[in-house]
């Protein structure tokens, strides 16, 4: 406490020193402290610790400029500041937040009117508002996110203050009205999922501007996105997530274990209902004879792509959901999506997403179904003496025949130190790189068509990988491209030290071998264990929901 004090008092010190000099930043990007007192954290989360806080006022160097958080300098310290605790010159108005506190002991909830997602604020608990939906507010407080009932707040105002307005998106297909009213003139049709800015709000009609039109529209029929200042609207995210309608939802993601056969159902109705979006492709068969789906979003001759796999280990099948659930997603923000001011159907014709949603199936259903999943006697057997014994396979992290396809690949794979030297439930790298199938059919069709960027999807520790011996103005690049997800995800960026001792992966065969940014996003929370608990996927939704989107922004 003492420490922390000094701190403060030594950073109010130093600020009063600075000020006068604030032309030294001249050349470069500066910033004032809004909030009363701000932290300059070593990383870019709440959760990671101060390195020294600074009263309002303070004057800083945006060494580099984020969305949630900014890189920033004070004096000899660097560190990150939270995006809302400071306003950059230049910058219009700060964004501003919407609140609203809690009336009574309130809960966050799954989805709207549905069970609790495990968190109670008491009465007077300030809460961070995010959309307006029929009457619920999706909320965040501290790390907890969720559904809260308009009734069980009060403090808030669904018009924006003066100067501002909210971005909205109709979700469904709505008139526009020439007063506040359903005898007023219809002036037009809004297609669904369609941009509106919100002006005003006045009982059951909002006033928005749709295009050059203006009118009013139903407040029941749109979803406001609050967070939005002035001049802002188009960096805004203006999208539909339809992973919070029941209705016509095709990924499940309430379930604990999404198996190979809910991926596959979901693909062909996936295809089905967005047939010229999405093509449906395969990577070939895994060792025990089944098919590795590949998906193609966006346009198949676009001139650049990217390569995303997922679930190569098993036991972090959790990934396979998130992912299926974001091709959902971006299928249906397709036409009218915008995000980083960039609409979705223009990006996808310059850019191809190339998706292997679960490539170590065998893996995955034997983690998920254990040696019910394994057709044949013998190997049923082999598996269970490699399990030590067990018919618990729960923990299965490597393919059928025991060896960690991401400790498979042509990266530093011989100086690759392993937990086990055969094959094993995890941390066996096999008797040579590309030992295994599903490993040599990602190298194989990787080096073929050639790709823009590699992600892969793993879970545990909510960290990004990114490095693999780059150096120069290749290390620059993908430093600045990693720092962008953490940007988006909330996530921290792995060490180079760490990154090292972790090599032979699929990401690390590519930085290797083409010279092509790779990220591997590790799924949080921090603290979790692989295969992660259904009731963290709305929080890790949250963090993972934009990561394709802006992958294909980056090069679209
Ligand atoms: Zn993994």
């Amino acid at each position: 406490m003492r420490m922390i004090k000094t701190t403060a008092a030594f950073a109010l010190m130093l600020a009063l020193l600075l000020t006068p000099f604030k032309t030294a930043f001249a050349s470069e990007l500066g910033g004032t402290v809004l909030a009363q007192r701000a932290s300059i954290r070593t990383g870019p989360s709440a959760l990671d610790p101060a390195a020294i806080e600074v009263p309002k006022g303070t004057r800083l160097a945006v060494v580099r400029k984020g969305t949630s958080w900014h890189f920033v300098r004070f004096g000899a310290v660097k560190g990150y500041i939270s995006a809302s605790d400071m306003r950059l010159d230049g910058e219009i108005a700060p964004l501003k937040k919407l609140y609203g506190t809690a009336v009574r002991q309130a809960s966050l909830r799954i989805k709207p009117n549905g069970r609790s997602a495990g968190y109670h604020a008491p009465a007077g608990t300030r809460i961070e508002l995010v959309h307006y939906e029929r009457g619920w507010f999706r909320a965040k407080h501290e790390e907890a996110v969720g559904y809260i009932s308009a009734s069980e707040l009060t403090g808030y105002s669904l018009s924006p203050p003066a100067g501002h307005k909210y971005a909205a998106a109709a979700l469904k297909k709505l008139i526009l009205y020439s007063g506040p009213g359903e005898r007023s003139t219809a002036l037009r049709n809004i297609p669904l999922g369609a941009g509106l800015d919100v002006l005003d709000v006045s009982g059951k009609f909002a006033n928005v501007a749709y295009g050059d039109a203006r009118g009013f529209v139903k407040l029941d029929e749109i979803r406001i996105f609050f967070a939005v200042s002035a001049g802002e609207i188009d960096e805004t995210r203006v999208s539909v997530d339809y992973a919070d309608h029941a209705k016509g939802k095709i990924v499940n993601t309430g379930v604990q274990n999404y198996t190979y056969a809910m991926m596959n159902d979901a693909i062909k109705k996936l295809k089905r209902r967005f047939p010229k979006y999405l093509t449906v492709s395969s990577l070939g068969t895994s060792t025990a004879g089944r098919d590795i789906p590949l998906l193609l979003l966006g346009n198949p001759e676009a001139p650049r792509r990217v390569w995303v796999d997922v679930s190569m280990h098993a036991r972090e099948h959790m990934c396979t959901q998130i992912v299926m659930n974001q091709v959902e997603f971006l299928l249906n923000n397709y036409d009218m999506g915008v995000f980083e001011g960039k609409r979705l159907r223009d990006t996808l014709s310059n850019v191809c997403l190339y998706i292997v949603p679960m490539g170590n199936p065998d893996g995955v259903e034997l983690c998920q179904r254990g040696l019910a999943s394994v057709k044949d006697r013998a190997h049923r057997e082999y598996l269970r003496k490699i399990n030590l014994g067990s018919d618990d396979f729960s923990r299965w992290k490597a393919n059928i025949r025991g060896v960690d396809l991401v400790s498979n690949f042509d990266a530093k794979w011989a100086e690759k130190e392993t937990v086990a030297d055969s094959p094993a439930p995890y941390g066996y790298k096999g008797t040579h790189p590309l030992s295994e199938v599903e490993s040599r059919l990602c190298a194989e069709f990787i080096a073929s068509v050639g790709f823009d960027m590699t992600i892969s999807y793993h879970a545990v520790g909510g960290e990004l990988y990114w490095w693999f011996g780059q150096e120069g103005s290749r290390q620059d690049r993908d430093f600045l491209i990693a720092m962008d997800f953490v940007d988006l995800t909330g996530y921290s960026l792995i060490s180079k030290e760490r990154s090292l001792t972790d090599s032979a992966g699929l990401k690390d065969w590519a930085i290797q071998t083409f010279h092509t940014p790779g990220i591997t996003v590790e799924l949080g929370p921090v603290t979790s264990i692989a295969p992660i608990q259904i009731g963290d996927f709305l929080q890790i939704w949250e963090r993972n929901k934009f990561v394709l989107w802006h992958a294909a922004n980056m090069f679209g």
